[in-house]
């Protein structure tokens, strides 16, 4: 079973757009929605929902007033200020780490799961789909990303598909590195501006890191031809291979707004095709290793 994960420096690089449309040039894949901070999937891939997990992240402290004695250890001791003057636990604030449990003489706190979200094992009209939504402020999306990532793997094993796309969170932090850890392949997406060509650098030093072989893409190529010059150059000099470039194209948005996949709404236009192109690219990359 192969893995390939789409990543990006930032959001709004159109990392989602195209990982629905290789979605649709799939054969016999699963696709994992690992952007859990904000996924945006499910809109294109109108999943149906087959199974629904719950997910629990950080622990939670919580009080039994009965056996509190106001002594204050608690307070003094949480580093999240997550205890107010009364010695009631916030929640919001607090980060499980479990130290008001251990101060306290009473045992008048203890530590409990929290359901910081759900995880999800759907069908959709290119193949099934594991993906998930992460509760508001809630924290400890790198173990969420697992857990899909854990769910996709056994619908491939259960559906015989032999590969997964992964659409990765974006950014450098923990749930990118549980997204990429162990796939064949990262495909970074940039965009040709100043933030874009930093912010690929960052995400590439994570890739070279954990010694996942990349490829670079630049969406909106012709925004700005010299930003597109310079991050393929870096590229280049870095050892990281080029899939190609897409052009700013309208069809794109019109596309999102019929929640087609861009090879659904026009797939003799030039982007499409050249979707198409640097897919049959991985798919040669990922199938040759
Ligand atoms: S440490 Fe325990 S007994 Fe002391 S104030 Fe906190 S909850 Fe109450
Ligand atoms: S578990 Fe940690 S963060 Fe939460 S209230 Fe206790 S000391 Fe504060």
């Amino acid at each position: 079973m192969k893995q390939i994960t789409i990543i990006s420096g930032k959001g709004g690089t159109g990392k989602t757009t195209i990982a629905a449309a290789f979605a649709s040039l799939a054969k016999n894949a699963v696709f994992a929605d690992c952007d859990v901070d904000a996924a945006d999937l499910h809109l294109i891939l109108n999943p149906e929902i087959k199974e629904t997990m719950t997910f629990k992240g950080l622990k939670i402290a919580v009080k039994d007033p009965a056996k509190c004695t106001s002594c204050a250890k608690c307070l003094e001791h949480c580093r999240f200020n997550a205890i107010d003057e009364n010695f009631n636990i916030k929640p919001m604030g607090c980060e499980g780490c479990g130290v008001c449990e251990y101060v306290c003489s009473t045992k008048a706190i203890t530590l409990v799961d929290r359901i910081s979200g759900h995880a999800f094992l759907s069908e959709t009209r290119f193949g099934p789909m594991a993906h998930a939504v992460l509760k508001t402020a809630e924290e400890a999306s790198g173990m969420l990303v697992s857990l899909v990532r854990e769910n996709a793997k056994r619908l491939a094993r259960e559906q015989n598909r032999d590969l997964i796309i992964i659409d990765g969170p974006p950014g450098i932090g923990c749930p990118v590195i549980s997204a990429i850890s162990g796939v064949d392949l990262v495909l970074v997406v940039s965009e040709p501006t100043v933030s874009g060509v930093h912010d690929a650098e960052r995400v590439i030093g994570v890739a070279k890191h954990f010694r996942v072989p990349a490829l670079l893409l630049v969406n909106k190529f012709d925004l700005n031809i010299q930003k597109t010059e310079e991050l393929e150059k870096f590229c280049l000099d870095s050892g990281v291979g080029l899939a190609g470039r897409l052009p700013y194209d309208n069809l794109t948005t019109e596309a999102m707004i019929a929640q087609k996949t861009l090879i659904e709404y026009s797939d003799d236009a030039p982007i499409s095709k050249e979707l198409s192109r640097i897919w049959e690219l991985l798919r040669g990359v990922i199938d040759g290793q």
